[in-house]
């Protein structure tokens, strides 16, 4: 009897093995082997791949469906298309998502122009490079009209590099009908739609703006990132609800601009999901200097829109601990940066027997789909912000090309350790892995050892050409095996600089591997390579030098 694994992957093995013989045809010819044993082999493999198409012919309309065209679903249908599996993929709104449309891409034009302006305006470190700059201004319509361009540059170079490996592409929301059918259309503006069966599907709908109760928004005074990205207009003072990623990354759009920002943070620390020290750090390099403040501990239990230059929003202050009101700010705006919650809904998920946990959709190590009982349904996979592993954008493209490898029978699973994360902030942060409290929390628990190696930019050549030497990084790892837990690094491209270290920790390199790599001088991966260096491991150094 056929295993359920076997079963879901017979016809996407046979195409395998079919793109693998197209593989193998074009490599014999480029070698040009000669003659008749030539020929023979190659009636062989015409014959295998007639068998191959005759077995192939399947039930269903697409080997592939997947719902939602953010990044997940896009690096999804990408690699199924090169994979051999005729794939569709179903886009209610516009195609790209949250990272395309209202996320990554206008968040970093945003950065990218603000960035600019904070440097020009930096007399004194331009005056220590030899520079002279005088009257900076800006637009903000033209920086937001930047952003605004980037993602439909980025919108378009999406939706054409489907369409060049032939995706199929659906427009209208999709439901499930069952595991291997979904109904679709309704999309404003189109007139298609239907229903479509499909060997595999898989969720990637992605997450929205979450607003805890009580917070009124009107999309002009009190808004999420989603109005935040257009940059209507610059509020003199904003504060930002919530101290993550997203709420660090607009208080440098703001303060860089010219606003004030005050953040209100519900856990006792800002930053609360960095590790310590690198909090400590960009608190005092990315917070203090600049016109921002902060309160911590408290909630934002009601907020009320304003109406700019004439009326105030307030925004009612709740003591974490006590629960106690403790106070009622008044200011010119209010951005919500609470997080994000899955989008998951309209799926006809009871179809399938599937229960949101909180939104998300319940998965296991494969991203396969979970029933109420815990079981596998069969074809069905959920990949990105839906499924809450970890929201980012490469996380969710990490993740549908994982489940289109397992589809076609190459076993696969994330190692969502491995998968680095950023902060692009001038300088930005980055990270990988855990946190030292973190790693120092499993340690005793599980009883190995930590380690930590350090650096700061302060020492590094190019840095210094820059006079951007204020950073550091940090390496958490095993003195006796070389494994790493967790890199974090503050300072000038640090979300450049992660990769190496993601990348060995993905290859299972330990530091007894890396410490005899080298990097080019000067540079800012010299940086990395401290670290590697400055590890200290049990038993030495091996004595031979690997080449
Ligand atoms: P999404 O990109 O949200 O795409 C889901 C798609 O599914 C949407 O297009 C939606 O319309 C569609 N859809 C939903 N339901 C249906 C349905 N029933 N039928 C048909 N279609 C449907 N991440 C990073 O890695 N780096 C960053 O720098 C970064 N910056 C960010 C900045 C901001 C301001 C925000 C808000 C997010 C940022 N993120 C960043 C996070 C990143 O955008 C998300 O993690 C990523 O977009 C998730 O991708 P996804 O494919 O899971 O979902």
């Amino acid at each position: 009897m056929m295993t359920t694994m076997s079963m879901i992957s017979t016809d996407a093995l046979l195409m395998n093995k079919q793109r693998n013989q197209q593989v193998l045809i074009g490599r014999r010819r480029t070698r040009g082997t000669s003659g008749v044993k030539r020929e023979n082999k190659q009636k062989i493999v015409r014959a295998e791949q007639q068998e191959m198409n005759t077995t192939n012919k399947s039930k269903y309309d697409y080997d592939l469906i997947i719902i939602g065209a953010g990044v997940g679903g896009h690096g999804a249908a990408i690699h199924a298309a090169e994979s051999g599996l005729k794939t569709a993929i179903v886009e209610g709104d516009v195609m790209g998502g949250t990272c395309v449309n209202r996320g990554c891409v206008p968040s970093k034009a945003l950065l990218a122009a603000a960035g600019r302006v904070r440097d020009m305006k930096n007399e004194d470190h331009l005056k220590h490079l030899g520079i002279t700059v005088e009257n900076v201004s800006f637009d903000r319509q033209g920086i937001a009209d930047h952003a605004e361009d980037l993602v439909q540059t980025i919108r378009g170079n999406l939706t054409r590099s489907m369409e060049s490996v032939g995706v199929d592409i659906l427009t209208g929301n999709a439901s499930f009908v069952d595991n291997h059918t979904v109904s679709y259309g309704g999309a404003p503006g189109t007139i298609t739609g239907g229903k479509k069966t499909a060997k595999h599907i898989i969720i990637a709908t992605g997450s929205k703006p979450f607003v805890p109760p009580g917070i009124e928004i009107d999309n002009k005074t009190v808004f999420t990132s989603d109005a935040g990205l257009k940059l209507d207009w610059l509020p003199p003072w904003v504060a930002i609800i919530g101290s993550g990623y997203i709420g660090l990354e607009f208080s440098d759009v703001y303060t860089a601009l010219g606003s004030d920002v005050t953040f209100i943070e519900a856990m006792p620390m800002i930053m609360p999901g960095f590790d310590r020290e690198i909090a400590k750090m960009a608190e005092r390099v990315l917070i203090s200097p600049r016109n921002i403040d902060y309160v911590t501990n408290k909630f934002a239990t009601k907020v009320t829109p304003g109406i700019p230059g004439v009326k105030p929003v307030t925004i009612e202050l709740t003591d974490a601990t006590t629960k106690e009101v403790v106070d009622v700010m008044e200011v010119d705006a209010c951005m919500v940066a609470t997080g994000r919650s899955p989008f998951t809904q309209g799926l006809n998920l009871n179809n399938l027997k599937v229960e949101t946990q909180r939104g998300f959709v319940p998965t296991d190590e494969k991203c396969r789909v979970l029933d109420t009982n815990g079981k596998v349904v069969e074809g069905v996979w959920c990949i990105g912000d839906a499924n809450g592993k970890l929201m980012l954008a490469h996380a969710a493209s990490t993740q549908g090309i994982s489940c289109v490898e397992n589809m076609v029978g190459r076993e696969n699973v994330v190692n969502h350790e491995a998968i680095p994360a950023a902060c692009f902030t001038h300088p930005e942060v980055s990270f990988v892995g855990l946190t030292e409290e973190q790693a120092r929390a499993r340690a005793e628990k599980e009883g190995f050892e930590v380690s930590i190696s350090k650096t700061s930019f302060k020492g590094n050549s190019k840095a210094l050409a820059e006079r951007e030497s204020e950073g550091m990084a940090k390496l958490i790892y095993n003195p006796k095996t070389g494994v790493m837990y967790g890199a974090w690094i503050f300072g000038l491209h640090a979300a450049d600089l992660i990769h190496e270290i993601s990348n060995a920790i993905n290859n299972k390199q330990t530091l007894f591997d890396l410490k005899f790599t080298t990097k080019a001088h000067p540079t800012l991966s010299e940086v990395v390579e401290e670290l590697f260096r400055g590890a200290h491991l049990e038993g030495g150094m091996p004595t031979q030098r690997k080449l």
